[in-house]
């Protein structure tokens, strides 16, 4: 007869993390700081401040500021009703919020200009796959309240140095002129009419955009639409003399500080509020996803959100391409390990282990033990498993005695130490080492 045991809770199964969200584990969290900490102290090198906005917005900002028929708004928004019913928006990018910000904590009536970073999550329906995630992770810079060319300049430069600084590879800056909206309402009409004349060449997308959003069909990344559109009248050829003038000096100040750049005549953002300068960042060792970042200057917006008329210029950098990339040019070395481990056993020594501990962190040692370890044979295996320079022996009789024993863990060498000025004569031991 089969014996019945008892079945006190049912077996659930695993679950698991959301399509697109990824999980960031020790191992790889210095690359991302390593890459947030470069990121953040050249941002504070050329004069921007942090700013930190929520996660979510209502609805309607990112409708608005992002446009209704681009791919964001499109499709790839996180909305949700609240329980009072209003909609809202995980955010997508962080633009949005930025300005929503400015406005609302009235900073246009403080000095202008003023200068914003900030670094998060951002999150977009899209389909998963490698360098495209539904939550990725942003660091963004607004520069508000300039309308000179150097301001733009000195974005693009930005964005270079920190790209440069950590040693990306294959990286290309493409910039093009949008300019003003004028130039581009004349512009409209010719693409428009060079697009419907065969119109079945274009991707099913590309054919919805020709009515919506023309210019995004120059920027469409579909084969059979490149080359549909490499014959198309130039935006360039439609522009005004102020919007070459104002471009030439973006190029001649890139051109005077070093910072190599290539003309894309087909970089285009499809929104009113773009205008002049725009550029992306890519690589050619990250495959499809090979934009590293983007930006441009969108003096249209702020008004558009219900501030007062202020140019401004910016970018977003995607962190998890960067931290791919970082991955093949240099492994990052784990923070080193800790400095000393305590072995406390036995009744006192367990006691006396546990303030030891806090005396060393206190002191600013890096110190551990494994607390389930009862016998010193236990304790010196976790030791060596934590990789500590030090074990620091305390059991009873060492209690007794007023004296631990600190082992050297590579030479094996042992000395005593008083358990009355354990962390000044350890922290003396590890300055002269
Ligand atoms: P893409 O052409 O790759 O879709 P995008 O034009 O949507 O980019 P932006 O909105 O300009 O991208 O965002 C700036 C940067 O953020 C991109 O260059 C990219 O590095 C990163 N990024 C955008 N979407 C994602 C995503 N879903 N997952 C990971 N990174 C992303
Ligand atoms: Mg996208």
């Amino acid at each position: 007869m089969r014996h019945l045991t008892p079945n006190p809770l049912p077996v659930l199964g695993m679950i698991k993390g959301i399509k697109g969200v990824k999980d960031i584990l020790p191992e790889e969290t210095p690359r991302w700081r390593l890459i947030e900490e470069t990121a953040r102290q050249w941002a504070v090198r050329y004069g921007f401040q942090e700013l930190r906005v929520p996660i979510f917005e209502v609805t309607t900002l990112f409708a608005r500021s992002i446009g209704a028929s681009t791919d964001i708004v499109e499709k790839e928004m996180y909305t949700f009703q609240d329980r009072d019913g209003t909609s809202l928006t995980l955010r997508p990018e962080g633009t949005a919020g930025t300005v929503r910000a400015f406005i609302e904590h009235n900073r246009a009536a403080d000095p202008l200009p003023q200068k914003y970073f900030y670094m998060g999550p951002m999150f977009r329906h899209e389909r998963p796959q490698a360098g495209r995630l539904r939550q990725f992770h942003q660091f963004g810079i607004e520069s508000l309240g300039t309308s000179d060319p150097r301001a733009d300049v000195e974005v693009i430069a930005l964005l270079w140095r920190i790209l440069s600084d950590l040693n990306l590879p294959a990286l290309t800056l493409e910039i093009n002129n949008l300019g003003y909206t004028a130039d581009r309402e004349s512009y409209r009409p010719l693409l428009v009419a060079y697009l419907t004349r065969d119109m079945e060449r274009l991707c099913g997308n590309c054919q919805r955009r020709v009515e919506t959003n023309p210019l995004r069909v120059l920027d469409c990344k579909v084969p059979e639409c490149r080359a549909a559109t490499e014959a198309a009248p130039r935006l360039a050829d439609s522009l005004s003399e102020k919007a070459r003038g104002y471009f030439a000096a973006v190029v001649a100040g890139l051109d005077s500080i070093g910072i190599p750049y290539r003309l894309n005549h087909r970089l285009v953002r499809g929104l009113d509020y773009y205008c002049l300068t725009t550029f992306e960042v890519t690589s050619t060792s990250l495959g499809a996803q090979n934009a590293v970042g983007a930006g441009g200057r969108y003096d249209g917006l702020i008004e558009t959100l219900g501030g007062p008329p202020t140019p401004a210029v910016g970018f977003a950098l995607g962190l998890e391409r960067m931290v791919m990339m970082l991955s093949e040019t240099a492994p990052v070395s784990l923070p080193g390990s800790t400095t000393v481990y305590i072995a406390g056993f036995g009744s006192q020594g367990s006691a006396t282990g546990l303030s030891a501990l806090e005396e060393l962190r206190l002191a600013g040692i890096r110190s551990v033990s494994d607390f389930r370890a009862g016998t010193l044979k236990s304790h010196l295996r976790q030791a060596d498993r934590s990789g500590s320079r030090f074990t620091l022996i305390i059991g009873d009789d060492e209690v007794a005695k007023g004296t631990g024993i600190l082992r050297d863990m590579t030479t094996k060498a042992q000395r005593d130490v008083s358990l009355t000025s354990l962390s000044r004569d350890i922290s003396s031991l590890l300055r002269a080492s």
